[in-house]
């Protein structure tokens, strides 16, 4: 039974609702400070930074985050520094050259046999390492037109659904695509990456498992989760929920100085996304986006770090090293 209160109705397990969450996510530099118990000497940076790439923080991620503490890795991931003013060479608005690469509908034709959909420009948290931070989602973003293009060009086995978060779709708008999708001849699966269940486990909705579960294609999640401390109990029930409507539950991580650039976290992280019933797919080296040269850790690093998990972990538990490069048909496996 659900009940309601000032913020809205909550959930039966006394949550509330996702949309509540994405409403009420922290926008205001200040009111992260001062949520978090930071010193206002880190506001002004924070400011700048917010200005260029805004911010937003839902709360149950907020919630995560040690107070008081401003090197916890997973504020780490959402707060602007002063470094994000920094410009250095090789760090671009466009690491990957994306926009070359869009067919203006909203398809990305990256890899053979699989188009990626931008379904949504928005995200319920905005990291500040993200590689489409700069992206012009409003040139680009939306299902239909995307649903049009494949309809007309013919469709791939794979449409992988990225963003921003697809899942911020509402569950209607999500079915929608999804049954028309599955009118597509040769369509065979549907990836989702998304971030949302992490950050906001209540998007885990019956109406969406009840979704993907009655689905002909074989769905995949791809979350995205860099820190053991990004999953909570929370969480962990969000995955139990959608684990049986997925063919498989994966993760990619980015590596991220300051986050989780050594081998004890990069150990905790896959064996607590194995707990959950999720496999570790990729870990990432950064995309050289401007403004996040502060988060990359360089090559030599990551094939040590990768190697020292590799001797730590069976192998099913560590995940490939990889980077992605523009114009290549497909990411480069570094481990
Ligand atoms: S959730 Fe993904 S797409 Fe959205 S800001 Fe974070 S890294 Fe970028």
């Amino acid at each position: 039974m659900s009940v309601t209160n000032a913020t809205g109705t909550t959930t039966a397990s006394g949550e509330l609702p996702w949309q509540t969450e994405l409403a009420r996510a922290v926008r205001d530099p200040a009111e992260l400070l001062r949520c978090l118990e930071l010193p206002p000497d880190l506001l002004d940076a924070a400011e700048r930074g917010a200005r260029l790439f805004p911010l937003r923080v839902p709360r149950p991620y907020l919630g995560r985050i040690r107070p008081g503490d401003p090197h916890d890795p997973l504020l780490r991931q959402v707060l602007p520094l002063a470094a994000e003013a920094r410009r250095l060479p090789g760090f671009t608005g466009d690491p990957l050259q994306e926009k070359a690469q869009c067919s203006g509908s909203g398809v990305l034709h990256k890899y053979a046999g699989r188009a990626l959909v931008v379904a949504t420009g928005a995200c319920a948290i905005n990291c500040r390492y993200c590689f489409r931070r700069a992206f012009p989602y409003t040139d680009h973003a939306g299902w239909r037109p995307a649903l049009e293009y494949l309809e007309r060009h013919g469709a791939p086995e794979e449409i992988v659904l990225s963003g921003g978060d697809p899942l911020l779709l509402d569950d209607t708008a999500l079915a929608a695509f999804i049954r028309r999708l599955e009118q597509l001849n040769g369509v065979k699966r549907l990836r989702i990456h998304t971030r949302l269940p992490v950050v906001i486990p209540t998007r885990a909705t019956p109406a969406l498992t009840e979704l993907l579960g009655s689905s002909r294609l074989q769905n995949i999640l791809v979350l995205h989760i860099n820190h053991p401390r990004e999953i909570d109990t929370k969480v962990v029930a969000a995955l139990t929920r959608l684990r049986p409507a997925c063919s498989a539950l994966l993760n990619q991580a980015v590596l991220l100085r300051g986050v989780n650039a050594d081998v004890t976290t990069l150990a905790q992280l896959s064996e607590q996304l194995f707990a959950a019933g999720v496999l570790p797919y990729y870990l990432h080296l950064l995309d050289p986006v401007e403004g996040a040269a502060h988060f990359d850790v360089d090559e030599k690093t990551g094939r040590q770090l990768w190697s020292a998990l590799h001797h730590r972990l069976p192998g099913y538990l560590v995940p490939r090293l990889a980077r992605e490069e523009p114009g290549t048909a497909a990411k480069r496996i570094i481990a």
